[in-house]
């Protein structure tokens, strides 16, 4: 199999069957934790019972009123801290009857029903709303963009979608590798939204002076600003020309770009060390291993327990057979007279008191320094405002780290008018919690504008 062909396609979903084998395990609990355990509110209780009962438009109906991106959030959400984490399927008790002992797979059941309302042509809009008069503008087309922008089209506003790159979806388009999210997939979801009257306009940055607070005056009634988080945090800033040297934003857009041939000729047959312990750090290192390199090596100043990554892509790391570096702190590149890297300097780690994170901060054992042979190093350790980010709305209230103050339960802003929502409020955080965010300001927007 090419290389291309490896990252073409993500593997595939349940089938109709399956799907209801999974559904028929639902002990149809009148508490629903795992509807509690949706920061989106996507209602898994209510569609799986309807799923179990083959009502089949009405389970996919349930989802798509509730989660314009319900496809993606089935493909994408880490539910077994969400709402399968709450499921009541799992019997915690070490005799645990037969079928009990598993939580029911409520991200395969959602991502089914979405793609089978695709392949059978299902819409659940089909009625348009009553125009409203008053335009809004969204900047940015990542999940929260997309969700806001969906909530206020059916709600009969119209609405445009402001995108910097060449094509909507932020991170789902730009970001995730598409072995996990393939691009035929999100093109389905995008067009639910296009069709519920979203108007979009790529390579439209909004920048400027005053950018966001000038579409108030140019007409728009309400801005909702969700631009994430794309500068990548580096080790060291003067770094930037090392030969070898990548930011997983950059590392990651060049797949997404289809440039394996690039990406692959780098990778190929070299030491690669991959700095992070996080979900993003996870599909670098998941990335680079299916490029046939020497050997990849997880870099992580922290221990094994503290390490952000989801759980499942932790052990599918270990399988893959990528060297789990922990307790090692990066200081330094090494490289040549021509700048080409050589190696990672190395410090190890001790864990000392709690920091304000909560998690034990990592300490540098003094004379303790080394140095990683790595022909390729990727940095994935935080995504962050740009720099200049505020310079086009300067007086919308942010915190030190750039992240703009918005209210939990409405997403205003410090500016009249101007609502805010997903990483660029809660820093890097996840596709539902941005979905959320952008219903929530939705639902601000609404009232806003007077109902
Ligand atoms: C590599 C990677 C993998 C991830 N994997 C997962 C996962 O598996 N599951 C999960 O739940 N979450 C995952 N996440 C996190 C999740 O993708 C983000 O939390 C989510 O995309 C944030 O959505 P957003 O709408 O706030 O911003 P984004 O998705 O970042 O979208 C922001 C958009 O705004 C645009 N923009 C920026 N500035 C401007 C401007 N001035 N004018 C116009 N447009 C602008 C950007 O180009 C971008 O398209 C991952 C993140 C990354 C980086
Ligand atoms: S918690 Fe689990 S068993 Fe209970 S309704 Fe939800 S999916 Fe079904």
């Amino acid at each position: 199999m090419s290389n291309a062909d490896k990252f073409k396609q993500m593997s595939k979903g349940l089938d109709l069957a399956q799907a209801i084998f999974e559904a028929d395990r639902c002990l149809l609990c009148h508490d629903a934790p795992c509807s509690e355990g949706c920061p989106a509110d996507t209602r898994p209780a209510d569609f799986i019972r309807k799923l179990r009962l083959k009502n089949i438009t009405g389970a996919i109906r349930t989802i798509k009123e509730n989660n314009i991106l319900g496809g993606a959030c089935g493909v994408l959400c880490p539910t077994a801290r969400l709402c399968e984490e709450k499921c009541s399927a799992v019997f915690k008790s070490e005799n645990r009857p037969e079928g009990a002992d598993r939580p029911i797979q409520i991200g395969k059941i959602q991502r089914f029903l979405i793609e089978h309302a695709w392949q059978t042509g299902f819409k659940v809009f089909d009625e348009k709303p009553a125009l409203r008069p008053e335009k809004v503008a969204v900047v940015g087309s990542g999940p929260a963009g997309l969700s806001c922008a969906a909530e206020l089209a059916k709600d009969g506003f119209s609405v445009t979608v402001f995108e910097a790159r060449p094509e909507p979806g932020g991170v789902l388009r730009y970001g995730v590798v598409s072995y996990r999210f393939d691009m035929n997939f999100f093109e389905h979801e995008l067009n639910d939204i296009k069709e519920l009257g979203v108007e979009f306009q790529c390579n439209s940055p909004i920048e400027g002076k005053e950018g966001a607070e000038k579409l108030l005056k140019d007409g728009f009634s309400a801005v909702f600003l969700a631009p994430g988080l794309w500068a990548a945090a580096s080790l060291k800033p003067d770094a930037a020309g090392i030969d070898g040297l990548f930011s997983s934003v950059d590392y990651l857009a060049a797949l997404r770009d289809g440039r394996f041939e690039e990406v692959e000729a780098k990778i190929k047959g070299k030491t690669v060390a991959v700095i992070g312990g996080g979900s993003v750090a996870m599909d670098c290192i998941m990335s680079a291993a299916k490029l046939e390199p020497k050997d990849v090596y997880l870099v992580y100043r922290r221990s094994y327990l503290q390490m952000p990554a989801e759980s499942d892509e932790l052990i599918e790391a270990q399988e893959e057979g990528v060297h789990f570096l922990l307790l090692n702190q990066p200081v330094d590149y090494v490289t040549d007279k021509s700048q080409r890297l050589k190696g990672l300097k190395l410090a190890r780690t001790r864990l000392g008191a709690p920091d304000a994170s909560g998690r034990r901060k990592p300490e540098l054992i003094e004379g303790s320094q080394w140095i990683l042979d790595s022909d390729v190093v990727i940095e994935a350790i935080g995504n962050q405002a740009p720099e200049d980010s505020t310079d086009w709305y300067p007086h919308v209230a942010v915190t030190d780290k750039k992240l703009i103050k918005a209210d939990p339960n409405t997403g205003k802003t410090s500016v009249d008018g101007i609502f805010a929502g997903g990483d660029i409020v809660r820093g890097p955080a996840l596709v539902v919690t941005a979905v959320a965010d952008g219903k929530v300001a939705a639902r601000a927007i609404r009232e806003y504008l007077g109902n």
